[in-house]
């Protein structure tokens, strides 16, 4: 396993009333593929630790958003109380599997859960920085509009890039199989355990090969 590293946010980006991407400062972080998550170790003055996973957002550098959960105990600190400055450890990259590579020119599903976009954005923004035409094809399932994560970025869609998105509260019901397309993409599926579960029946009843889905899960069902 990596070790432990010192990292310091530099910066912060309010994605929706309770998320917010952070941007740390690693030195020596080996860097990642687009889809591999890191560890986060807070410490306490009392020298009580807490873990958790997150994303990586982009796989230029060291960016994480987090969705607050009210009841959590990591989530609220890194959205409403870290500020620029402010220090905790990062271990990592973790994930060889959830991972896209800008060379592989199959077309890719990306389907994601609320906060499960942030791995996807990872896969979107590398390949545009790789300058390839690979057919991209995103449907997002979120609550509803002001729950979107990169509203500004996704509003401006790479060409070949083609997004859904899925306000389940606003329309009264969740991901459907009338929201997916049918098969012959790598599909790369995120989000909380109960939606990734769902989305991959639904993959799988539509004829999607169960070897091309790749599947990331959260922990918890929202
Ligand atoms: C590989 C991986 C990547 C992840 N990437 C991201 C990411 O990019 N952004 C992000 O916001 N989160 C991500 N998570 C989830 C993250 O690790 C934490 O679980 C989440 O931030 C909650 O931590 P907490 O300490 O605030 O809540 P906790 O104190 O752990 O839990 C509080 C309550 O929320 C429930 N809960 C815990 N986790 C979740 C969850 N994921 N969804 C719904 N309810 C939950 C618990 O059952 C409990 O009732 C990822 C998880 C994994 C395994």
């Amino acid at each position: 396993m990596t070790r432990w590293r010192p990292a310091r946010l530099v910066e912060t980006r309010e994605e929706t009333p309770t998320a917010r991407t952070l941007v740390f400062d690693v030195p020596g972080w080996p860097g990642h593929l687009p889809g591999q998550h890191l560890d986060v170790r807070l410490t306490a003055d009392d020298g009580y630790t807490a873990r958790r996973s997150y994303s990586l957002a982009t796989a230029e550098g060291v960016e994480l958003t987090v969705q607050r959960l009210d009841d959590g105990e990591v989530s609220p600190y890194l959205t409403e109380v870290m500020e620029p400055g402010d220090r905790l450890e990062v271990r990592g990259p973790v994930g060889g599997w959830f991972v896209w590579r800008h060379a592989d020119p199959a077309p890719v599903l990306l389907v994601a859960g609320g906060a499960g976009i942030v791995p996807l954005m990872a896969m979107i923004r590398a390949r545009r920085a790789a300058g390839v035409s690979t057919p991209f094809h995103l449907v997002y399932s979120l609550r509803s509009p002001e729950q979107l994560f990169y509203a500004d970025e996704l509003a401006k869609a790479d060409p070949g890039v083609e997004i859904t998105l899925i306000h389940t509260r606003v329309r009264g019901s969740r991901l459907n199989a009338a929201d997916l397309p049918g098969p012959g993409a790598d599909c790369f599926v995120c989000g909380p355990t109960g939606f990734v579960e769902a989305a991959a029946d639904l993959l799988v009843d539509l004829g999607h090969d169960p070897a091309r889905i790749k599947t990331e899960r959260f922990g918890a069902s929202s």
